[in-house]
């Protein structure tokens, strides 16, 4: 197997080898590229990933899979309904500004069982115990403004907390805003189909 060289790739190119990898998997017929022992041990010197993805701890959206990739190619974060919180920030803005990564991927997916849960809460008043309510409350905002566009459906809510996300990540993080303004970081939104495994854009910055 021929290694994927990647160097040095805009936010845009960096999208596209993200899609071209998406394309594979969701053909069923992946390559696989840099899994092989080879790969692991010229990565052990020093990592240089060109796509972070932020995504949902589901694990049915496991990023390297999805996308086709492997060893040091994927900067990957994900919790349940990918809730942003100060460590995730953190994580984001090690990719961005201490690996330089171009790339941003929020990925959200539909049956996902945070965005169902603040549904569920939103509906009966009643939060779920423990820091299960965590999660709930930050994808509550994003339940809040899917209803007032008069989305309701579980699909519909989750693309708009997947844009939410994607808004949210320059307001919170000075430097994320720093590094889309100067065009070296680019950050799209994308929902994950569990059943065909396709990913579609629901929102993108800098690209
Ligand atoms: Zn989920």
């Amino acid at each position: 197997m021929t290694p994927m060289r990647i160097d040095d790739p805009t936010p845009a190119q960096a999208w596209k080898i993200m899609l071209e990898g998406n394309a594979r998997f969701v053909a069923d017929s992946p390559l696989h590229p840099n899994q092989d022992a080879a790969r692991r041990a010229t990565q052990s010197h020093g990592q240089a990933p060109f796509a972070t993805v932020f995504g949902c701890a589901d694990s049915r959206v496991a990023a390297e899979m999805i996308f086709d990739r492997g060893i040091g190619d994927l900067f990957v974060t994900r919790t349940a309904g990918q809730i942003l919180d100060s460590s995730v920030l953190g994580t984001l803005e090690f990719g961005s500004h201490v690996l330089d990564i171009p790339l941003i991927v929020v990925l959200g997916h539909d049956s996902c069982g945070a965005v169902k849960a603040a549904m569920t809460a939103h509906a009966s008043g009643d939060m779920p115990p423990g820091h299960l309510s965590d999660v709930v409350q930050k994808v509550t905002p994003s339940v809040l403004t899917a209803h007032r566009q008069q989305v309701t459906d579980a699909r519909g809510i989750m693309e708009q907390h997947v844009a939410a996300t994607v808004d949210l990540l320059p307001e919170r993080s000075r430097l994320i805003g720093e590094r889309l303004e100067s065009g070296t970081l680019g950050i799209v939104g994308a929902a994950y189909d569990l059943a065909n495994g396709t990913v579609r854009v629901v929102a993108q910055h800098g690209l």
